[in-house]
């Protein structure tokens, strides 16, 4: 009798962890980790290496906005995509409600996948961490819509990365040819249903991301005129923000 029962419990637990593995988590108290590997598999150590970084940079990150969600998810996958200019990672603050952020890290980074987790992970999750404590997350975002929104949403989620993990990436910062006003009072001058894809992406003109440089731009004269910190400000609405920088 006790040993069919300890041979039940001893089937039980290598089922478990048979699921375990197949399912490929990684967890902590507050952080849950999924590795998609449908079409590209990571391996031991480079999903050790996310972790690290991964629970890292949520304790930093929790320390400084401590409204971030209890418990987040956070899926990763390799892509083929050319993320030279950004570290090689990508994501985003899919949900709030389950908090749920996607990364995708690219296998064309110089150096390989490890070099891309070295490079652009912390900023990465420095960035949609900074939206999910905000609320602004693609499919139950708690803001209205508008390009002037986004501009200040994803703006202070560049800064809040620049600021405390030392990465800039050129490809957010507003061009050193143009007047950077203009792009603002482009912007606060769209209607409200304006594509979302041409002026957060790629502007039929030829500009790209026009809503993250022009953000970025906003947000640190806006620090630098109010006094204010990355904090302070991430604490307030979008209308505060453009007011406060004189628009
Ligand atoms: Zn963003």
């Amino acid at each position: 009798m006790s040993l069919s029962k300890n041979l039940i419990v001893y089937i039980v637990v290598v089922v478990t962890l048979a699921c375990n593995f197949n399912q490929n988590k990684m967890e902590t108290s507050t952080l849950h980790l999924v590795f998609q590997e449908q079409k590209e598999p990571f391996s031991p150590s480079e999903k050790e290496l996310i972790y690290e970084y991964l629970r890292d940079s949520e304790k930093e990150v929790r320390s400084l906005l401590p409204y971030l969600p209890d418990s987040i998810q956070v899926a990763f996958e390799i892509v083929d995509w050319n993320l030279e200019s950004v570290g090689g990672v990508t994501g985003r603050a899919e949900s709030n409600s389950p908090p749920l952020v996607l990364i995708q890290i690219s296998n064309t980074f110089q150096g390989g996948i490890s070099a891309a987790i070295q490079t652009g992970l912390k900023s990465t999750v420095y960035h949609e961490f900074h939206h999910l404590a905000r609320g602004w997350a693609i499919k139950d975002n708690t803001f209205g819509p508008g390009i002037d929104i986004a501009m200040v949403n994803e703006g202070l989620a560049e800064v809040f990365a620049e600021y405390y993990t030392g990465e800039v990436y050129e490809a957010n910062q507003m061009p050193s040819d143009v007047n950077a006003s203009d792009w603002v009072n482009e912007i606060l001058a769209l209607s409200k249903d304006a594509n979302y894809y041409e002026w957060m992406f790629e502007h039929p003109d030829g500009r790209n991301s026009v809503g993250y440089r022009t953000g970025n731009y906003l947000i640190k004269k806006v620090m630098e005129t109010s006094g204010k910190t990355i904090l302070e400000l991430s604490e307030l609405s979008p209308e505060e923000i453009i007011r406060l920088a004189g628009y």
